[in-house]
């Protein structure tokens, strides 16, 4: 087998205006970004009010481990699958950050014959987003403190500054800094830091606004710090808001690209999985549902945190209605579950397989909670054995959902034929989406319905002066907001060894943040990290580019 970029080169790739085409869309539509990507315009999107909506599938996976799940890459091979059978599928996804790939190995567009092409842009600069949203988040940072150096008609207090400065490089120096030294002509000295890109909130608001005016409308609303009286100080109250839409007004229009099967993607957005939503934005969902008959889209992570935000928050404020609900599972991730070494997974294990399929149950019985129709992806690898795949497959069974076998990894859409044909039979059933807590629920208890009915916790565990932030933020206004939860993606308690189905267990959430222009409140349970660092020995030490001009060593 092929590695990943290896085939991702000798993919054939169509010019972008025949991808725009297969969308119906005309030269006036797009922007072309070079001979592969491009953007769909404002124009265009503005135009597609009051179409008809294609039905819109979501790709989650059991709790995330080591050896492997494939979402990405079960999106891409549904969407190609889809095309095979007849219907105008496309895909949307998320960009990529840049910073990880120089740490670790590994890319965000799928693999094997499931890819999204180009690869290599997409896992680098691509059309230049998020280099749009540092810029736009890092004016605002500007703006703050030229703002106190200026006399600081607002009274921010420098203390409780919470706006930080970010970029997209893993850089663990930059954690904690001081700004502002050197004297009077550097401004006012105060601790700052820095995150990654994806963890702004620019990021989180540019996914999930609906138009430029609404972009504008939640960048206002960007709470940067408090006043010496302890008043939220805002984006609008620094009239920060009009220039960081200026700065963002290409970066809002989706990323159009194509599947090696040459099958439309959207490709856009990639907020944080933990901090923040971890979808790609409402603009392209919306983009993609009102040009095809079926939109495949991944949340991050597990279904405990990618799934639930994508249908609590996303759905939610952009009133989207998915229509069925695929879990990829595999049999080496199912059997560390079971307690299986990563060093022993090549082994037949049929036991522990059985074991981890509790993690499994749990995901569905959870997808069913939201009302949706579930269908099980078995994300096939070479050492999956017979007796592995009858075993999870009878488990499946015995659950009432089907398993399908999927070989798109290996065989490209033809192998994830079957997959798209019992999604289409699930879709086409209908489902019955709801959220799983109402807007007016009081935000101690959304935390509390997510822990209980999604993680199965006993109980929640708020440190102290929680409930109290929480109230003031429900006095201030802001009660009907979802919550997002940050906790680890392995498992469903905030221990991120207790793996399977753990019981008995109780989420400590140790802070809350107020998002008041993404328009949610994040509950942190554990450790979040929100710039990463290098390891001891970087991916960057290998990329190079070889005599043709190459690039070597990133994937
Ligand atoms: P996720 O979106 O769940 O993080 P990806 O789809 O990005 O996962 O896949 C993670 C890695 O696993 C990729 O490098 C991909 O090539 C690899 N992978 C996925 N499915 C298979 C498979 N069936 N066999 C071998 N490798 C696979
Ligand atoms: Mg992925």
């Amino acid at each position: 087998m092929k590695s990943d970029i290896q085939i991702a080169r000798e993919a054939r790739k169509l010019p972008i205006a025949q991808i725009a085409a297969k969308l119906g869309l005309s030269e006036a539509d797009f922007l072309p970004y070079g001979h592969d990507k491009a953007k769909i315009t404002h124009d265009c999107i503005a135009g597609l009010g009051g179409r008809p909506q294609g039905r819109l599938i979501l790709v989650t996976a059991i709790n995330p481990t080591p050896a492997g799940e494939g979402k990405t890459t079960t999106t891409v091979g549904l969407g190609d699958a889809l095309n095979r059978i007849g219907k105008r599928a496309t895909i949307c996804i998320r960009e990529a950050s840049l910073g990880p790939n120089f740490g670790m190995k590994g890319g965000a567009a799928g693999g094997g014959r499931a890819q999204v092409v180009p690869m290599e842009d997409m896992n680098l600069h691509f059309t230049g987003d998020f280099h749009a949203i540092t810029t736009a988040h890092n004016l605002l940072a500007a703006m703050i403190d030229n703002h106190i150096h200026w006399g600081n008609a607002l009274r921010i207090d420098p203390r409780r500054v919470t706006w930080r400065r970010v970029m997209d490089m893993n850089d663990r120096v930059l954690r904690q800094v001081v700004v502002a030294l050197g004297g009077p002509a550097n401004g006012v000295p105060r601790e700052c830091g820095f995150d990654i890109t994806v963890a702004s909130e620019v990021m989180a608001i540019l996914c999930l606004a609906s138009d430029l005016a609404d972009l504008q409308e939640r960048l206002g609303r960007i709470i940067i710090g408090q006043t010496f009286d302890r008043q939220p100080v805002t984006a609008r109250d620094l009239g920060a808001d009009g220039a960081m839409t200026v700065l963002l007004r290409d970066a809002l229009q989706p990323n159009l690209v194509q599947t090696i099967e040459n099958n439309p993607a959207l490709v856009h957005g990639g907020p944080f999985a933990n901090i923040a939503h971890g979808c790609n934005s409402v603009m392209a969902t919306r983009t993609a549902l009102a040009l095809s008959d079926y939109v495949v889209t991944e949340a991050g992570f597990g279904a405990d945190l990618g799934a639930e935000k994508f249908l609590d928050i996303k759905c939610r404020l952009a009133g989207l209605r998915p229509d069925a609900a695929v879990l990829v599972a595999t049999v080496r991730a199912l059997k560390m579950n079971g307690g299986v070494a990563r060093a022993d997974l090549g082994a037949e294990n049929v036991a522990a397989l059985r074991t981890g399929c509790a993690n499994l149950g749990r995901h569905i019985e959870n997808l069913r909670q939201f009302g949706l129709p579930v269908v099980v992806a078995i994300n096939h690898f070479a050492t999956d054995t017979q007796a592995e795949i009858g075993a999870l497959t009878a488990y499946c069974r015995g659950h009432g959902v089907q398993a399908v076998l999927c070989r798109h990894w290996a065989e490209g859409g033809k192998g994830a034929e079957d997959l798209a044909r019992t999604v289409v039979d699930l879709a086409e059933g209908g489902a019955d989406f709801a959220p799983i807590y109402p807007d007016g629920m009081p935000l101690a208890e959304k935390i509390q319905t997510i822990c209980r009915r999604i993680y199965r916790a006993d109980h929640v565990d708020f440190a102290p002066h929680i409930l109290e932030r929480l109230a003031e933020w429900e006095a201030a206004g802001h009660g009907n907001l979802p919550v997002c939860m940050a906790k680890t993606q392995y498992s469903f308690s905030a221990d991120p060894h207790a793996l399977g189905a753990p019981e008995g267990f109780s989420v400590p959430v140790r802070e809350v943040r107020l998002s008041a222009g993404a328009g949610f409140v994040v509950a942190i349970c554990g450790d979040i990290m929100t710039m990463p660092g290098l390891p001891r020995e970087p991916a960057a030490l290998r990329v190079g580019l070889d005599a043709d001009g190459h690039v070597q060593g990133l994937f």
